[in-house]
């Protein structure tokens, strides 16, 4: 028997990338996993890997920063499974550029995915969660919103808010036994959220790597698990940054 046995979570971008990591290790850990994407095909795929590992597995499409759609995917999920134990805002997007070039569009276009969709699947699963007084909320925030990044500003300000949305849920919630904590990963260029940066950008922020090397989305999805955990249970409105070390 996993830690995750019996739980059912929900990893939004669980189609590729920290997502899919993250959806493959809960699923290891024995929890049933729902995922959502825009692009639903490459979800499917994820599906497929998940029920090899033996549990219940899910994927709609949906982009979360639609609030209709955000909510009826948690209302899917219930539907299916009865309950959702843990819930994984995972999706996030860049529109890079400097603040003086940066478009309305695009700073929109980050805000309403790695914020508000947020805020979305939270409220909708806040209810469930509310009603059966537990659950276990993890946003992956990012270091960018520890310590800013020039041509992020859009990005930085949806993680760096994303971190006192966590907070204030984890305040707003306590009383109800669920826990909302932030995973920060540092660099993980197996992604394709970093495919667009060049080798010498790449080998500048390996620089300030302590431990030496860039993360792996596994980095990453081993610490969802434990704050996912009941383990966990008296950990709550904390940011873990799984970095090697960038920001201490
Ligand atoms: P990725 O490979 O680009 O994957 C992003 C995932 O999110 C995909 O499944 C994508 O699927 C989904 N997604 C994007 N917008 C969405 C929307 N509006 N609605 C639903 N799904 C959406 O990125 P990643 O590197 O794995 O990043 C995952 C998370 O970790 C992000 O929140 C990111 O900010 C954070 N992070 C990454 C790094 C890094 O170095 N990679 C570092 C720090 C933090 P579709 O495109 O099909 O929608």
């Amino acid at each position: 028997m996993g830690t995750l046995t019996g739980k059912t979570a929900l990893v939004t971008g669980g189609s590729r990338g920290i997502g899919r990591a993250i959806a493959l290790r809960l699923a290891a850990e024995g929890a049933d996993v729902a995922l959502c994407a825009r692009q639903v095909e490459a979800a499917q795929a994820v599906v497929g890997e998940l029920q090899a590992l033996g549990v219940r597995a899910l994927a709609r499409q949906v982009d979360v920063a639609l609030t209709t759609p955000a909510g009826a995917l948690i209302e899917a999920v219930l539907a299916e499974w009865g309950k959702l134990d843990i819930l994984v805002n995972n999706a996030g997007i860049t529109r890079d550029n400097l603040l003086l070039r940066m478009s309305e569009e695009e700073w929109d276009a980050v805000l309403d995915t790695n914020l508000k969709g947020a805020f979305n699947c939270c409220k909708a699963a806040a209810r469930a969660m509310v009603k059966a007084r537990s659950g276990r909320i993890i946003n992956i925030s990012s270091v960018v919103g520890l310590m800013g990044n020039a041509g992020q500003a859009n990005y930085a300000a949806s993680k760096a808010g994303l971190i006192g949305f966590t907070k204030s849920l984890a305040r707003e919630l306590a009383s109800r036994s669920i826990t909302a904590n932030v995973v920060a990963p540092g660099l993980v260029p197996e992604t394709g959220m970093t495919g667009g940066l060049g080798e010498k950008a790449m080998e500048q922020l390996r620089s300030q790597i302590p431990l030496g090397r860039p993360g792996l989305p596994e980095d990453v999805a081993h610490a969802v698990a434990f704050l996912a955990s009941e383990q966990a249970g008296y950990i709550t409105g904390q940011v873990l940054c799984v970095d090697g070390g960038m920001v201490m």
